[in-house]
């Protein structure tokens, strides 16, 4: 049995002089008294330089090379402070720390009874590599999900959940919103006189244009083809007015495409707002009937439906 211990501890020290993980032993009044080299390698300090220096001396050391654990402050002192209140507040915990040089470390700090204090650094670097790029990937999916891949604004199941959870707000602090539809006019045309592709590339420009001219809290998105929806938060329908011909004045005299090829088009605009019981379908309804309208009373111009389900022109 003693054997067997001693074994143990003989081969725990050859495994420890090999091992990436560190190991470290702090006195009662963190002082270090022993640890393995790939401790002192993770602090960046020699080996035989390290015992003897304070936790506090050896994070001093790391702040003022750069180098071993990084540790985001401008002022170190205060830092250390603060990392005193924490560094024997419980019997054990447990906590992760990354290098500048980019390797990660699982930090266990075990207190025993005496006051001493046994670390553990775990080399988890591979882990975190293998956690960073799944949380990539899930961001680049969840980005996938919800925009539209030819123009790059939100995506029709995006722009409904916006513009529903805006509902919600709204019927919360009661702050009005004008809702818009805007249709490209012969949208068709386009596409028969210079091909599908020159569709596409005005589409794409199209949206890069009026998300460049709208405040960065509006919601934009395209619902199909060539139809988009557009929610101005906390404005009115007088002022989303003034906005939204400024808009449609833009769209109508800029150049669409390229110079060798130019196209010109117009937009027509249903306009509609927030009303107590308003809810997606209704504010789609009603602002495709003022579309309708916009179309049949010549296009390119904003219509606006009131409450009353009366339509007005606006230029
Ligand atoms: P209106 O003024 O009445 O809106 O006429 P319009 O021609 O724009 O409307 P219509 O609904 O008849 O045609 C819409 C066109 O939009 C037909 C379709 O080919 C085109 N379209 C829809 N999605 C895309 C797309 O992703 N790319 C291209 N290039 N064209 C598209
Ligand atoms: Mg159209
Ligand atoms: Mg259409």
């Amino acid at each position: 049995m003693k054997d067997g211990f001693l074994t143990l501890t003989t081969r725990i020290g050859d495994f420890l002089s090999v091992t990436q993980d560190g190991y470290a032993i702090f006195s009662a009044d963190d002082i270090l008294i022993g640890c393995n080299q790939a401790y002192a390698d993770l602090m960046f300090i020699d080996f035989d330089q390290i015992i003897g220096k304070s936790f506090n001396q050896q994070c001093r050391i790391a702040f003022k090379n750069q180098q071993g654990p990084k540790i985001e402050t401008s002022d170190i002192e205060q830092w250390l402070e603060i990392a005193k209140t924490k560094r024997r507040a419980q019997e054990f915990r447990i906590f992760e720390v990354d290098l500048i040089d980019g390797r990660w470390f699982l930090m266990s700090e075990h207190v025993l009874p005496s006051g001493e204090l046994l670390l553990q650094a775990k080399n988890i670097t591979k882990q975190k590599v293998v956690e960073q790029t799944l949380s990539e990937n899930t961001h680049q999916l969840t980005n996938l999900a919800l925009t539209d891949e030819l123009t790059q604004v939100a995506n029709r199941r995006s722009f409904i959940a916006s513009v529903k959870s805006e509902i919600n707000r709204y019927k919360r602090n009661k702050q009005i919103f004008t809702f818009c539809l805007l249709d490209i006019d012969y949208f068709k045309k386009i596409n028969d006189q210079h091909g599908h592709q020159v569709g596409d590339n005005v589409l794409r420009q199209l949206c890069s244009l009026i998300k460049k001219t709208l405040r960065e809290y509006d919601l934009f998105g395209r619902i199909g083809g060539e139809e988009f929806g557009l929610l101005l938060p906390d404005t009115q329908v007088t002022k989303a007015d003034d906005m939204i011909n400024r808009l449609r004045h833009k769209i109508m005299t800029n150049t669409f495409n390229n110079h060798h090829n130019p196209v010109k088009i117009t937009l027509s605009i249903g306009m509609v707002e927030s009303w107590l019981n308003c809810t997606f379908e209704l504010l789609y309804n009603q602002s495709d009937i003022a579309l309708y309208k916009a179309k049949d009373n010549g296009r390119n111009q904003v219509v606006i439906l009131n409450s009353l389900g009366a339509t007005n022109r606006s230029s």
